[in-house]
């Protein structure tokens, strides 16, 4: 090894959180198989009762006292599942995958049977499915095609502490659905104590609380700020490895990168350590992470081993995993952020708040006494962080929710009962983008453009995209490049010791300077060209199962074209229209070169960059339409196409005037091959 772990060790300084120390019940072990174990089943009566008794409850018991996995199955055994299914709502979407699993285990059915879950892109579930676990924003979708939800009769949104957009909206469509179906029964159930707001909005509705059982948690911070909380994290894990007792650890990242990372630089120490120390299993949990993997996570550690839980929020509230004793909480994660002046959305890695910083440390005492090591200071944590999160509603594009409220006929948006309501700005950037996508009219009323558009679980523009691609004929390849870009940054392999063939591979793809989204259309066509061949993806750098997501993703795009009456047809050899196609849904994302080599967007101006993973980041067209920004170290542009600038004028004459696209570069320019024609 290059260096001992002990001489990178950071001091911490112990500070022990008096508001940790809970009352210390009898030392329990739960175990997963034990459903009368769990703090809840001593209320389950009681619950069925209060059920019984209301039609909306508020319910509020720490994460992991078994509200997801056992409510559902308590009013399933108490018959509710004669007059309909019970559908229960996670935020995220690994989390309704792995609660079903769990839930069809502990019923000895099936998964997709009896219990079920969906998700966007992929439902698991049948005719016999009388639980069903799904995203909140599945629900939400499944308003528009049963308004009334007639074949529920449970309603459980889980979670509603996360104050996501969809379990807003869902908040304001059941309040008001309970109303015209006395028999549907409503529970919001939350894991944190600010249940009197849920119960106020609900016309009072009552609180049922699950006493927890938390012992207490000895919470650590640093003594001078981490600068890089990733490596501070690795070392942290390595000590508690060797200097305290068993127990598995739970890290706290901000997403799929850095959790690979750490994984990589984790393996890499230990291996060098060898057989010095006891075995570290290491186990990622993020919402991308392939299913197979996402239950390893809830394996019992073998003795003599400890585990380590690399997570992303997800471990916050959404799932438990038992026998975690120690925390490591670097204090961030990402955010959403929205500037309704701009319209540009982005994702920063934000500190968390107060509140979620308690949760992550409250992970570490479920079972018994824990750690928290908060990699931040003491001083941090009261300056830097709010007291709690702002409600995604308040800080995201509103446009695919209006889409959907606007196609449920909810047309006064500014009087709708939200829970908190959105800012204004926000709202009305919506409503202009929609028009400008020409969804809604002059009037706000949706067009037939609007109606085919919200067929697609697909944000906005995309949707555009896919229904403009009608027009030129090359719907085929649109929903090709529609499926890749949702499977998201996935497509191409880079692994650490093959960069440069990797890079090499990836280039053959931009031949010709197509930009990324022809180039990720080549991958898939080449792909289905050598029927689907896994040996194919491996001598290409190409990530089978992205592609694998990819090609399930379209099938489920083309039935939505036939829905929408649209016909799949091909228009390969016209790029121009494909481009075209593309630019109808995204012109309000188009960027202008400057001098520089950087680009000013061009209805907002504002300063941006060719990511340097775009097949253009070399080439740098005047201009370019991209499919989203990146805030990292600079704003960059993600998935970027060369447009002609006329096309914007053609394409969006309500939206772009010639002035905005003339083009006093090209004027000291002289033009290259394929460039703009004035
Ligand atoms: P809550 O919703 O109140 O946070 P859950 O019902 O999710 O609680 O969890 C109850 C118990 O079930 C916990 O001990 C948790 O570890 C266990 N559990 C939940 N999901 C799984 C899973 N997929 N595999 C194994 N155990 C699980
Ligand atoms: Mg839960």
């Amino acid at each position: 090894p290059k260096h001992s772990i002990y001489k990178l060790a950071i001091c911490h300084q112990v500070i022990v959180d008096i508001r940790f120390l809970f009352d210390v019940s009898e030392v329990e072990t739960c175990r997963s198989e034990e459903r009368k174990t769990l703090p809840i089943y001593p209320y389950r009566d009681e619950l069925l009762q209060a059920v019984n008794e209301y039609q909306v409850l508020v319910i509020v018991g720490e994460t992991g006292s078994g509200k997801t996995t056992q409510i559902p199955q308590y009013l399933h055994e108490a018959g509710y599942t004669k007059q309909g299914k019970i559908g229960c709502t996670q935020p995220r979407r690994v989390a309704a995958m792995s609660v079903a699993a769990r839930v069809s285990q502990e019923m000895g059915v099936k998964l997709g049977h009896e219990v079920g879950y969906s998700i966007r892109f992929e439902d698991c579930t049948s005719e016999k499915t009388i639980l069903k676990y799904m995203t909140d924003g599945m629900l939400l979708r499944e308003i528009l095609s049963e308004p009334n939800l007639e074949s529920y009769s449970v309603l459980m949104v889980d979670e509603a502490h996360e104050r996501t957009l969809s379990t807003d909206i869902l908040f304001g469509l059941l309040k008001d659905l309970i109303k015209f179906r006395s028999d549907l029964k409503l529970l919001i159930s939350s894991a944190t104590l600010d249940a009197e707001k849920f119960s106020d909005y609900f016309g009072s509705a009552p609180i049922f609380k699950i006493p927890g059982r938390r012992y207490p948690v000895e919470i650590h911070y640093t003594k001078a700020p981490e600068a890089d909380y990733i490596d501070a994290a690795i070392v942290t894990v390595l000590q508690i490895h060797v200097t305290q007792s068993p127990g598995d650890i739970l890290v706290f990242l901000t997403g799929q990168e850095e959790i690979e990372t750490a994984d990589e630089i984790l393996k890499h120490r230990t291996r060098g350590l060898g057989s010095k120390i006891a075995e570290l299993i290491i186990c990622p949990i993020y919402a991308n992470l392939p299913t197979e993997l996402q239950a390893k996570i809830f394996e019992p550690t073998p003795e003599g081993a400890r585990k380590v839980v690399l997570a992303t929020n997800i471990a916050e509230t959404s799932l438990t995993i038992d026998g975690i004793k120690y925390v490591i909480d670097p204090g961030f994660s990402k955010v959403k952020s929205y500037n309704p002046r701009t319209g540009m959305e982005s994702l920063l890695v934000h500190p968390i708040s107060k509140a979620s910083a308690m949760q992550r440390a409250g992970r570490s005492g479920r079972t018994g006494p824990g750690k928290c090591f908060r990699l931040y200071t003491l001083h941090n944590y009261h300056k830097d962080m709010d007291d709690n999160t702002v409600p995604e509603i308040q800080r995201t594009n509103l446009a695919n929710v209006v889409l959907i409220l606007k196609s449920l006929g909810i047309d006064d948006l500014v009087n709708f009962d939200f829970i908190d309501p959105p800012p204004e700005e926000a709202l009305l950037k919506a409503l202009e983008l929609l028009f400008a996508l020409s969804a809604l009219n002059k009037l706000g009323e949706l067009t037939k453009v609007g109606r085919r558009m919200a067929e697609f679980p697909l944000d906005p523009m995309l949707s555009k995209m896919i229904v403009a691609s009608d027009k030129y004929k090359c719907s085929d390849e649109i929903i090709t490049i529609a499926a890749m870009l949702s499977v998201g940054n996935s497509i191409f392999y880079r692994p650490k010791d093959k960069q440069v063939h990797a890079d090499n591979a990836r280039m053959n793809f931009h031949l010709g300077n197509v930009g990324d989204h022809i180039a990720l259309l080549r991958v898939y066509n080449s792909w289905r060209e050598c029927n689907y061949s896994t040996q194919w993806c491996y001598e290409n750098y190409i990530q089978v199962r992205s592609m694998k997501r990819a090609r399930d993703i379209r099938d489920q795009l083309e039935g939505l074209l036939e829905r929408v009456e649209i016909e799949v047809t091909s228009n390969l050899n016209d790029l121009d229209a494909i481009k075209k196609a593309i630019t109808s849904g995204f012109f309000p994302h188009s960027a202008k070169l400057q001098k520089n080599g950087s680009y000013w967007t061009v209805k907002h101006p504002q300063r941006v960059h060719i990511h340097p993973s775009s097949g253009l980041a070399q080439v740098l067209p005047r201009w370019v339409v991209y499919h989203e920004l990146v805030l990292t170290t600079k704003e960059y542009m993600r998935q970027v196409t060369e447009l002609k600038p006329e096309w914007l004028v053609e394409i969006a004459p309500h939206y772009y005037q010639l002035k905005d696209v003339e083009d006093p570069i090209s004027k000291k320019m002289p033009r290259g091959e394929g460039r703009a024609k004035e």
